[in-house]
């Protein structure tokens, strides 16, 4: 028996197709393909297992865009992610470096990703997560794992703290990220 297999892939109105040839046994010289829709050209991966919850209030905060940090507002978005929790991509792209959060405390980690393919105009920094600091990641893959902020902020929910760039401009990460809540 022959798998069927990836032939070629098309996008048609920013949805991803892939065409999967479906019988390749000799004699068939119709060629029939069919379109299998796969998702959303350039769409996010949620960055945990399953969907993405976001930080409700806790002592420190709350963990949504726009929230007060004092003097600054908060840009981008907390996901919850117990300590050691697998951390995955949401985006293709290069691992550029690590991201530290805090100048004074480089225990604290991040990690950089700039997206490349259909996901090119993107980048994602991801805080509190030790893992990759080079190499290239895909959608969906693991990249590292979540770190625990008890030490730092005791009693505040474990989370992972993301920002969104498109062409260099931060955005709400709750836009791309819109269908991984
Ligand atoms: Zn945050």
């Amino acid at each position: 028996m022959c798998e069927p297999f990836i032939a070629t892939s098309i996008v048609r109105n920013g949805v991803f197709f892939r065409i999967l040839r479906d019988d390749p046994s000799p004699g068939d010289d119709k060629n029939t393909f069919s379109c299998r829709r796969i998702g959303m050209l350039g769409e996010f991966r949620p960055i945990v297992e399953g969907r993405m919850i976001s930080r409700g209030i806790d002592r420190f905060g709350t963990g949504q865009p726009g929230a007060s940090r004092g003097h600054r507002s908060h840009k981008g978005i907390d996901v919850i992610a117990s300590p050691m929790q697998k951390i995955f991509s949401p985006i293709d792209g290069d691992v550029v470096r690590e991201a530290f959060p805090y100048k004074d405390d480089p225990k604290m980690r991040g990690i950089l990703i700039r997206g490349t393919g259909e996901y090119a105009a993107w980048e994602v920094k991801l805080f509190y997560v030790v893992g990759l600091f080079n190499g290239m990641v895909q959608a969906g893959g693991l990249v590292g794992h979540a770190q625990s902020l008890l030490s730092k902020y005791p009693g505040i929910t474990n989370h992972v703290h993301m920002e969104v760039f498109r062409n260099h401009i931060q955005v709400d990460p709750r836009g791309p990220f819109r269908r991984c809540f």
